[in-house]
């Protein structure tokens, strides 16, 4: 039972169908019924519980290799006395824990570093300060603090609100959607224009087939400029992880999970979690407008093997007798291709002024 169901059809019957920007932010972030600030929805499927599972709970390796990543980095960019480690969308806090453990071999990194959490829901800020109770919280990237970052986002993009446009002719539909005896259901609304953004439509390939489905994410184009901006007139870098494509594209790649299950995305609003792809080459192309550098986006597998993955699991097989067979398995789900090795892609951006980012080809 949805009760955020009944409100939206409600809604719908008195001011008419809402695009699936809305009908999106309103599932996973309505203050009372959002998926996000009601649930707890990471989990392992085979230990009960969650509704998905992301890298940094699938395995410790994970954050521990962005970890030496980070304070890597920050060695080579000179070891600012104060950096912002700034994580967008840290779910349970499970990352940074181990982002924090890994990089506690520098201890000058350690201090240097001061942590901060861009998240919406008070559930998940409850668990992230039992995680990393140092940790400080912004509502959003709006105003981000002065002085280098160095920013890190997992499953983050991937949130944010998508609207729909399907091509029909030389016009557009846009995707909405509308309720009929209380269930809801899609309906395509004709516009005058989708107005892609600038930097979309640079990323769209040059031939759309007749009733093909564009995305588009202002939200996700918002944040990008907003850090990218800060990184320009501040220094640092960023590093995002998320599924999504490397080549200009596009296509429905709405999606609802439940418990481990696909599911339809109106079924339940605020019982699943809704995705959608993230647009890499936007973000790339929206780095450089900004003036940085944006590094080739890059399988997750390719990206964690380039950083130690297989050397890190063999030393943790080795200290944990017993537990071979697990940690090989979550080795496998981060990298191998049939897993989140290829789905997964990584880009990383940066101020001209700082030095090659680890892990991806010159
Ligand atoms: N990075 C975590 C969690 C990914 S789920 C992991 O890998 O396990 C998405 C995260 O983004 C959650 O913490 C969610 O609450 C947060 N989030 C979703 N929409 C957001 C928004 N608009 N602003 C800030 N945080 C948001």
């Amino acid at each position: 039972m949805s009760e955020l169901k009944d409100i939206l059809c409600n809604e719908i019957a008195e001011n008419g169908p809402m695009n699936l920007a809305s009908y999106m932010r309103r599932a996973l972030t309505d203050p009372k019924y959002g998926y996000y600030m009601q649930r707890h929805p990471f989990g392992i499927p085979d230990h009960g519980g969650g509704d998905f599972i992301t890298a940094p709970e699938v395995s410790q390796i994970f954050g521990e290799l962005l970890g030496a990543w980070i304070a890597d980095l920050w060695q080579r960019m000179g070891a600012p006395k104060q950096i912002n480690l700034i994580e967008l969308g840290p779910g349970r806090g499970t990352l940074m824990a181990d982002m924090l453990r890994a990089a506690s071999v520098l201890p000058a990194f350690q201090k240097a570093a001061k942590v901060i959490f861009v998240e919406v829901s008070p559930a998940l800020r409850a668990l992230q300060k039992q995680a990393v109770p140092q940790a400080h919280w912004l509502d959003d990237t709006a105003y981000l603090p002065p002085g280098p970052c160095i920013f890190v986002g997992n499953e983050f993009f991937d949130a944010l609100p998508i609207q729909q446009f399907k091509r029909q002719g030389d016009s557009w539909l846009e995707v909405h959607v509308t309720a009929e005896k209380n269930t809801l259901h899609y309906i395509d609304v004709e516009i005058s224009e989708p107005g892609f953004s600038e930097p979309l439509s640079a990323c769209l390939p040059e031939y759309i087939e007749n009733g093909a489905i564009v995305e588009s994410s202002p939200d996700s184009e918002t944040v990008m400029k907003q850090i990218s901006t800060h990184i320009a007139d501040h220094g640092g870098a960023a590093l995002f992880i998320d599924y999504g494509h490397k080549e200009p594209a596009y296509g429905d790649s709405f999606q609802a999970l439940e418990k481990h299950k696909y599911t339809d995305p109106l079924a339940s609003p605020g019982m699943a979690d809704l995705t959608a792809h993230v647009n890499f080459p936007l973000l790339a192309n929206i780095a450089h407008s900004a003036g940085l550098r944006a590094s080739p986006i890059v399988n997750q597998g390719t990206f964690l093997e380039a950083l130690g993955l297989n050397i890190r699991a063999q030393q943790l097989m080795q200290a944990s007798p017993g537990r071979e067979q697990q940690i090989n398995d979550e080795r496998l789900r981060l990298a191998a291709p049939q897993h989140m090795g290829q789905l997964f892609k990584i880009l990383g951006v940066a101020h001209c002024d700082m030095p090659p980012l680890a892990g991806f080809p010159a």
